[in-house]
């Protein structure tokens, strides 16, 4: 069983760390450091699965030509409140800010716009993207896909159709209310966690192909060595999408219009030369455009107040808005450190001495 006592690792020094893999690896500084800025922000938030956990994937992935450095979002359409963007497969922590950065500016002109952002490389956490227009004021919509990424299987089915498709709104309240999640029942990262050994699966999170429910990471894994990899195309199970039919109605909407509607494509085999791309539709909205910021800000502010002023279902429990378990998680982790599994830590370091990146004692 493989050891699960976290390395603590100072946020500061792990962000420098993973810019510093990035420039070995032929990025710009500018491009290694938005990189590590994200990777390092999705671990602050505590959604470890888009952390710097990613850094050996990304690094391969850069080095076999499937995202490409230096890229820029190129404008497709350019209708003033609305565009179309393509990333060229460029790093999605390039193209992503810069359909945001495009967004929250046509927002601010014309009151509302409608990024659509196809061939992004991964882009990470979505909230990032809902915190940077939430930096603007605005509220944000994003619903994204994985082309080329096909893990989860629609309500009522038991074979993969979607993938795990996310979705994210950010609402301008203080504390800002900022919605983030993967469509499927749980994030692929958090099977592959189980299949090591760490935190079990719920026994509902997975599908057999006879319709049984699993919460066994050999559904989605097939068979795989204790150490070693793990490739969801050797099992013959999937993630089920989350809340029933509901949720699988999101993943299908994502799927359409991250997926269709940006011609990026929908979720599906995996392109011949092996790579995933995010498509990402997102919509934004200024308050202060619509006349009516003062009053709905009070109005949601009190509304916030209200719902977390419920009974708790457990005694000693809370009902918390969305954003707060992040927002909570940011300050602590970034006073006492970032907590990385060992095979994290050791697989970032392993990629770091390959580049010749010297790693801090
Ligand atoms: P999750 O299941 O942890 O859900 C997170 C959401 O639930 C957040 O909005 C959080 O504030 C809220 N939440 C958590 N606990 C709460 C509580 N007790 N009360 C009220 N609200 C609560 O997230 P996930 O599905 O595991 O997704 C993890 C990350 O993966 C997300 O950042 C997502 O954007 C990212 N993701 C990215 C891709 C991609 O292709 N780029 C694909 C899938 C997921």
């Amino acid at each position: 069983m493989a050891d699960y006592t976290p390395v603590l690792i100072g946020a500061e020094p792990l962000a420098a760390l993973v810019g510093n893999i990035f420039r070995a690896n032929g990025c710009d500084a500018a491009e290694a450091d938005r990189i590590a800025e994200h990777l390092l922000g999705a671990n602050l938030a505590g959604h470890d699965s888009h952390g710097v956990a990613r850094v050996p994937r990304y690094v391969e992935w850069q080095q076999a030509g499937y995202v490409v450095a230096g890229q820029q979002a190129e404008v497709v359409t350019d209708g003033g409140a609305f565009a179309l963007l393509d990333g060229h497969y460029g790093f999605g922590q390039t193209v992503a800010p810069q359909a945001t950065a495009m967004g929250i500016e046509r927002a601010q002109q014309h009151g509302t716009a409608i990024i659509a952002l196809r061939n992004a490389g991964h882009v990470g956490r979505i909230g990032a993207y809902s915190e940077q227009a939430l930096a603007a004021g605005l509220i944000s919509i994003h619903f994204v896909n994985v082309a080329g990424s096909v893990l989860v299987a629609p309500f009522g089915g038991t074979e993969r159709r979607f993938s795990t498709a996310p979705f994210s709104v950010g609402v301008p309240t203080d504390p800002p209310v900022v919605l983030d999640f993967a469509t499927s029942h749980v994030a692929e990262g958090k099977v592959l966690v189980a299949s090591n050994g760490g935190k079990p699966l719920p026994p509902d999170a997975l599908i057999e192909p006879d319709g049984r429910l699993s919460g066994d990471p050999h559904t989605l894994y097939g068979e795989y060595e204790q150490v070693g990899p793990r490739n969801p195309a050797n099992g013959l199970g999937a993630i089920r999408a989350f809340g029933e039919h509901k949720g699988s109605g999101l993943a299908f909407m994502c799927e359409l219009l991250a997926g269709a509607f940006t011609g990026g494509g929908c979720s599906g085999p995996i392109d011949a030369r092996g790579r995933i791309a995010n498509g990402m539709l997102s919509i934004f909205i200024s308050p202060q455009h619509f006349g009516t910021e003062a009053a709905f800000k009070q109005a949601a502010q009190d509304y916030v107040a209200w719902v977390k002023s419920c009974r708790p279902a457990k005694p000693g429990g809370e009902v918390l808005a969305p954003g707060e378990t992040e927002a909570r998680l940011k300050a602590e982790r970034l006073a006492n450190g970032v907590p990385l599994q060992p095979d994290t830590w050791a697989g970032i370091v392993g990629c770091a001495r390959k580049l010749g990146v010297t790693v801090p004692n």
